[in-house]
């Protein structure tokens, strides 16, 4: 579903990203792991184009992402939710999820809703709908935004650091919202410094420093015996 070739990202004279392969099939869970600064959000930032990479290819779903590709077209197809929910403020939780929809798929009012109230009893939080972002907690911010980024019906999710500053149970519900969308078919990549969020939830683990991939391995395999020296070292640290 997913191929990325030798992609690379700078940012002025420093280089983010350096010749970052991988692929990843459809409904596969991966978390991409390791040391702060070693361009994860970067390179999930380039799937959805919020980062364009500079050379390289990465394609999603047939689709070539480069400067000609339709930014509303590929913003429906790949979802990202990030750390701070980035709710609009001055819309409610069910006009969060609805506007995309109406706007970009041209959806009636009604028919919008429907599918927003869908993707809202989805995440827990359907009886939240009327709120403002501010009169949630964080738990439920992040799971408004999993509705709104859903409402867009994307093939593929990411997520960057979702379960920071939650407490375990709403971990607990993102998990689970995690594994039913890719009971659905959905594909989701994650980044997180949560090891716990990373066990429960990936199929592959990607593990990256200084802008390379150097491991792309089961959990079991990953956190057990890391073929790495620097992947060792950043573990040793986290246990
Ligand atoms: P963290 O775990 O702390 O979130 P990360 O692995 O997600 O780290 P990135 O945010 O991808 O790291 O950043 C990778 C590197 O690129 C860092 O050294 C960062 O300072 C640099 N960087 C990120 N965004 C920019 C930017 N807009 N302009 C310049 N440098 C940037
Ligand atoms: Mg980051």
């Amino acid at each position: 579903l997913i191929s990325v070739q030798n992609v690379q990202k700078s940012y002025g004279a420093f280089r983010v990203l350096h010749n970052v392969s991988l692929s990843v099939a459809r409904g596969e869970k991966i978390v991409v792991l390791g040391p702060s600064g070693s361009g994860k959000s970067t390179l999930i930032r380039c799937f959805n184009r919020i980062e364009p990479h500079d050379a390289g290819t990465i394609v999603i779903d047939g689709a070539t992402i480069d400067a000609a590709i339709e930014l509303t077209r590929l913003r429906c197809m790949v979802g990202l939710v990030f750390q701070n929910y980035n709710l609009f403020p001055h819309l409610t939780v069910l006009e969060n999820c609805t506007l995309s929809p109406r706007v970009v798929k041209k959806l009636g009012r009604a028919e919008a809703e429907a599918l927003a109230m869908n993707f809202l009893h989805k995440v827990n939080i359907a009886d939240q709908a009327g709120k403002y972002p501010i009169q949630l907690s964080g738990g439920q911010q992040q799971r408004a935004a999993i509705a709104r980024a859903l409402c867009m019906q994307p093939s593929v999710m990411l997520f960057d650091e979702p379960t920071a500053a939650l407490d375990p149970e709403a971990v607990s519900g993102i998990v689970d919202i995690i594994d039913s969308l890719a009971a659905d078919g959905i594909t989701t990549i994650a980044v997180t410094h949560d090891m716990g969020f990373a066990r429960r939830i990936a199929d592959r683990i990607l593990f990256m420093d200084q802008g390379r991939v150097l491991e792309d391995a089961p959990p079991e395999a990953f956190f057990t015996t890391p073929q790495t020296e620097r992947a060792r070292a950043f573990l040793s640290q986290m246990l």
